[in-house]
C-alpha cells in the first residue's frame, strides 16, 4: 500500500471516528444526569447450581434505558462511565438497586445471592469496603448473598490496592469471585494469596467447547485448577442443552446462560422463576 492511500483512509476513519466521538462525549455528559434520575436498569440473569438445578443466585447486568436512544447495554456505557469520573455513582447505584432487590426477595422469602460487576477503578479505591458495609448494613442484607465480580486486570493493574480491598470484603462475609476468568493474566499465586471464592470460566470458551478441542481443553484446565484451589466455578455462556451436559459432568458448580434464561427484567424474572420452562427439557 502507498503512502496516499494510507492518507486517505486515515482521513476517512478520523471524520468518523470525531462523530463516534462526539457521540461518545454526549453520552458521558448525559450520564451523571441519567444516573440521579433512575434511567438505569437492572437485568437479571439466573445462576444456576449444576447438580440439582437450583435457582442460587442472579447475576446484576446494567442497561441504560437512554430517552431518544432506547436501551443500552453496557459495553457501549461502563467504558464512557470510566473514564469520565462517572463508575462511582453508578456503581452505587447498581449496588444499592441489587441489594434492595435481594432484600425484597429474601423478605418474601426468595433466598438468592445478588452478584454485581465491580470496575477495576473501584476495586482499587480503599473506601470501597466501606460503602459496601454501609448499604448492607442499611438493608439488613446477609453479606454472604452478595458477591462482587472483579476481573483479572483489576487485580493485575495494581495488585497491593486490589488485595486491600479484596480482603476487607472478604472479611465481612462478602463473596469475590472472578470474571472472564482465563482471558487475562493471572498469575496462578494471586489465586492462591487472595481470598478468593470462585471463578467464572469466560464465555468465550465456553460456547465452543463441544466443538472446538482446544476450548474443551481450556474449560477442562480452569476446572481442574478450580478444584485444587478449592474454588467453586461457574460457567458463563451455556446457550444449549448440550453445554450444560457437558459442564455439568465435567463437575462445574454453577451456570449462567441463554438457555437457562437471557438477563431479564425484575418482572419477567419472577415469572420465569415461577415456570422454570427450561427445566421442561429434562
Ligand atoms: P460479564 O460480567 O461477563 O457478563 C456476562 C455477559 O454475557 C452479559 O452481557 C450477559 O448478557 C452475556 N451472556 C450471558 N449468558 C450468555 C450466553 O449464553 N451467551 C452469550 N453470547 N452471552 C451471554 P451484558 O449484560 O451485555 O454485559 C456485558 C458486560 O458489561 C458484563 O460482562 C460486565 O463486564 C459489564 N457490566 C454489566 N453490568 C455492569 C455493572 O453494573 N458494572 C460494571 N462495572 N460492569 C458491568
Ligand atoms: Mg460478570
Ligand atoms: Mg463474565
Ligand atoms: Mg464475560
Amino acid at each position: 500500500y502507498s503512502a496516499k492511500r494510507d492518507k486517505t483512509r486515515f482521513m476517512v476513519y478520523t471524520q468518523e471516528d470525531d462523530l463516534e466521538r462526539q457521540e461518545q462525549l454526549r453520552l458521558a455528559q448525559e450520564l451523571p444526569q441519567a444516573i440521579e434520575s433512575d434511567e438505569l436498569r437492572l437485568h437479571y440473569q439466573p445462576m444456576v447450581r449444576m447438580k440439582d438445578r437450583e435457582v442460587i443466585g442472579v447475576e446484576a447486568l446494567v442497561r441504560w434505558q437512554h430517552p431518544d436512544k432506547g436501551m443500552l447495554f453496557p459495553d457501549s456505557f461502563i467504558p464512557l462511565a470510566e473514564n469520565s469520573g462517572s463508575i462511582e455513582a453508578l456503581t452505587r447505584w447498581v449496588l444499592k438497586a441489587a441489594i434492595e432487590q435481594g432484600s425484597r426477595w429474601l423478605s418474601k422469602g426468595t433466598r438468592l445471592y445478588v452478584s454485581v460487576n465491580i470496575s477495576a477503578l473501584i476495586l482499587h479505591n480503599p473506601v470501597f469496603p466501606d460503602t459496601v458495609a454501609k448499604l448492607l448494613s442499611k438493608t439488613g442484607f446477609p453479606a454472604d448473598l452478595l458477591k462482587l465480580e472483579i476481573t483479572e486486570s483489576a487485580i493485575i493493574s495494581d495488585v497491593v490496592r486490589a488485595s486491600e480491598v479484596v480482603i476487607s470484603l472478604h472479611d465481612m462475609g462478602v463473596r469475590v469471585s472472578i470474571d472472564d476468568f482465563g482471558t487475562g493474566y493471572t498469575s496462578l499465586a494471586y489465586l492462591r494469596k487472595l481470598p478468593v471464592d470462585e471463578i467464572k470460566i469466560d464465555k468465550s470458551f465456553v460456547l465452543n467447547m463441544n466443538t472446538v478441542a482446544d476450548d474443551a481443553v481450556i474449560v477442562r484446565t480452569l476446572l481442574d485448577l478450580a478444584r485444587n484451589l478449592d474454588l467453586s466455578v461457574v460457567a458463563e455462556g451455556i446457550e444449549d442443552i448440550n453445554l450444560w451436559n457437558s459442564l455439568k459432568e465435567l463437575g462445574c458448580d454453577i451456570g449462567q446462560g441463554y438457555y437457562m434464561s437471557r438477563p431479564i427484567d425484575v418482572e419477567a424474572f419472577s415469572e420465569w422463576l415461577s415456570d422454570q420452562p427450561w427445566q421442561q427439557d429434562f
